[in-house]
């Protein structure tokens, strides 16, 4: 499995906007925003995508939703709502092929599809 950019991001040699960070989880703002609060959440232990992390370690999973859960309550996410989405392979336009869980809201969202 390959470096992406995210571990670029993460060692801090291409810069980011960071959210949240703790001894697994590391969380920042998307570059490219498609809502007004658009953040990604990785672990720091690298995955490929959603599939790839539920079988080989769940526990990370659940690391991730722990994160999210946190960053959203104590930053008045939860409050208003929210959506998580997991991109994988090509129809779902995954991009970076280390699993990440973008979170959008900050508004109200449109519909989704294709
Ligand atoms: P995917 O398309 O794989 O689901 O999502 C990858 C996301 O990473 C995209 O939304 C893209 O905008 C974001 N991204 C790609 N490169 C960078 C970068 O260098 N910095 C930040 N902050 N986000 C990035």
């Amino acid at each position: 499995m390959s470096e992406t950019i995210f571990d670029k991001l993460m060692s801090g040699e291409f810069p980011c906007d960071v959210i949240f960070e703790d001894d697994n989880i590391f969380a920042f703002r998307d570059i490219n925003p498609q809502a007004k609060v658009h953040l990604l959440f990785i672990h720091k232990l690298r995955t490929t995508d959603m599939n790839d992390l539920s079988r080989q370690r769940p526990e990370q999973l659940a690391q991730i939703f722990a994160a999210i859960e946190k960053y959203t309550k104590e930053n008045g996410l939860e409050e208003k709502g929210f959506r998580v989405v997991s991109n994988l392979g090509a129809y779902g336009r995954q991009t970076v092929f280390h699993t990440h869980f973008h979170v959008l809201g900050g508004e109200p969202l449109g519909s989704f599809g294709s």
